[in-house]
């Protein structure tokens, strides 16, 4: 029998949707190696056989142009999926560790369990990526899974919703649809983990309710990322990098860089490369570039939109409320008391600093709460190692933006404020596991060396041994 999902609202409460769920666990069913290939083999057949579909879903939520939907979405998804479907197998291996001397004759090893059900909330960003990446990984851990897709992104979100029942198995994966007062309702009930990503409010409100039934917590956040560029960077490059990673998406990606650091020597040669790189990128006039999109939805609009007033406008500025537009904008100047630089942006404008030194700009970083990510664009290796062993962020590129999030070896989270927990690869087939720690002993020889009745002897051997 498949999870009907539809039955269970905010109002009634979604206690029989988790209970079919826990039932569906119970029997094993998601444990064994070919469910979980199975299940990931559908997973990756969504996105394929449905990838126009899905693009179609993204352009009206996000203006997204099909190549920017496969580099923000469709293909990582995708490719992790795929990924680990391939390398589950070693996964899931029980992992041999070495015995102390004190436990010999004996086999340690750490097996990966499932944690159970698990709740994925996703934000409306980047809604297919991070809705189905995380899926990937709850999935191939072995767990049933509810997933929570941003209703901000509404036409992903009832994409999803239609799709996921349709090529994974209903009886251990569900989508329920909504926003605030549908998440509310699931997080009363108890779940064995949740992966929240979203913005660093909800993140607390979901953390509490958490706390309630003792649920570990993944914590996907925000926050303002900053990217440094020192005397040394090669200005051109970094331009063009920084021009890709803050406006792709237009600018609503969380580890965009939120604001430059340049020393001041390079100030203007950097403005003057930052506008170089956008022509290049979006041409005279990026609103009718069908490479640029649009802002989700009206709140943010205007929120961007007041935003601005923080410093002097560079270059872009421009808005069009109608097309929800918001020309890529560049600003120097900056109030840095303003709600610019008080917030993280998440929208296209992009406030340069210009600093006396890389010590400053260090000191500028540490000063406000751990970011997501950290940019450095230099050719000094003394001063990455400086900036790099001085500051804290989730992850850090040197001379780029965005990558350190596209190798699936890298771990993806943040620390501090701007989270905790971390996936991608191995990393999300961690998450969603439990490390179970089990020893083997043989039944002979029998060494009473612990029981007692003690003895000087023994006391002497257990101090020698442990
Ligand atoms: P959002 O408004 O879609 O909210 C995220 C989720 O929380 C949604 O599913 C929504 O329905 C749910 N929600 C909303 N109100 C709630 C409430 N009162 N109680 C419980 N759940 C509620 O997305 P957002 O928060 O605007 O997303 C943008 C933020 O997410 C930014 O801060 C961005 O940096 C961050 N983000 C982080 C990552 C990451 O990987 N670390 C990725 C993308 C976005």
């Amino acid at each position: 029998m498949s999870t009907a999902v539809g039955q269970f609202s905010a109002n009634s409460g979604y206690s029989g949707l988790l209970a079919e769920l826990r039932t569906a666990f119970s029997t094993g069913i998601t444990r064994p190696l070919a469910w979980r290939l199975d299940q990931l083999r559908r997973l990756e057949a969504l996105i394929q056989e449905n990838t126009a579909e899905l693009s179609d879903a993204l352009y009206h939520d996000l203006g997204k142009c099909s190549s920017e939907s496969w580099i923000t979405d469709l293909g990582l998804a995708l490719s992790s999926a795929r990924s680990t479907r391939k390398r589950l197998r070693s996964w899931m291996a029980p992992e041999r560790v070495r015995n102390p001397i004190a436990l010999v004759p004996a086999r340690s090893f750490v097996m990966r369990e499932p944690l159970g059900v698990v709740l994925i909330i996703s934000p409306w960003n980047c809604p297919l990526q991070l809705t189905l990446m995380p899926l990937a990984a709850a999935i191939g851990a072995g767990n049933c899974v509810v997933v929570k897709p941003s209703e901000i992104s509404s036409c992903t979100s009832q994409l999803l919703a239609r799709l996921i029942p349709h090529y994974l198995d209903s009886k251990c994966v569900a989508v329920v649809e909504g926003g605030a007062d549908e998440t509310t309702a699931l997080l009363r009930e108890r779940f064995d983990h949740i992966f929240y990503t979203g913005n660093p409010a909800i993140g607390r409100i979901v953390m509490e309710a958490a706390a309630h039934h003792l649920t570990p917590v993944t914590l996907e956040l925000g926050g303002k990322s900053p990217c440094i560029v020192d005397e040394s960077a090669d200005l051109e490059t970094a331009a063009r990098r920084i021009v890709f990673g803050k406006f792709l998406n237009a600018g609503q990606t969380c580890i965009a860089p939120d604001y430059v650091l340049v020393h001041q020597s390079r100030e203007q040669e950097l403005l003057n490369s930052l506008k170089a790189a956008l022509s290049e990128f979006y041409g005279p006039d990026p609103r009718s570039n069908s490479d640029y999109g649009r802002i989700v939805n009206d709140r943010h609009f205007r929120r961007l939109q007041e935003l601005m007033a923080g410093g002097h406008v560079v270059v872009g500025g421009e808005t069009d409320r109608e097309s929800r537009y918001i020309a890529p904008t560049i600003l120097r100047n900056v109030n840095l008391r303003s709600p610019m630089m008080t917030e993280e942006i998440f929208g296209p404008i992009l406030p340069v600093i210009s600093i006396p030194s890389i010590k400053a700009a260090v000191e500028f970083a540490n000063a406000r709460p751990k970011p997501l990510a950290l940019y450095l664009f230099c050719q000094s290796r003394e001063v990455e190692r400086f900036v790099l062993q001085n500051t804290s962020s989730g992850g850090a590129c040197v001379n780029t933006t965005l990558l350190h999030h596209a190798n699936e070896r890298l771990p993806f989270g943040g620390v501090g404020e701007s989270g905790m927990g971390n996936y991608h690869g191995r990393f999300g087939f961690e998450t969603f596991s439990h490390k179970r720690a089990v020893v083997r002993k043989p039944v002979r020889p029998e060494i009473p060396l612990a029981y007692p009745p003690y003895s000087k002897v023994k006391d002497f051997l257990l101090r020698w041994l442990l």
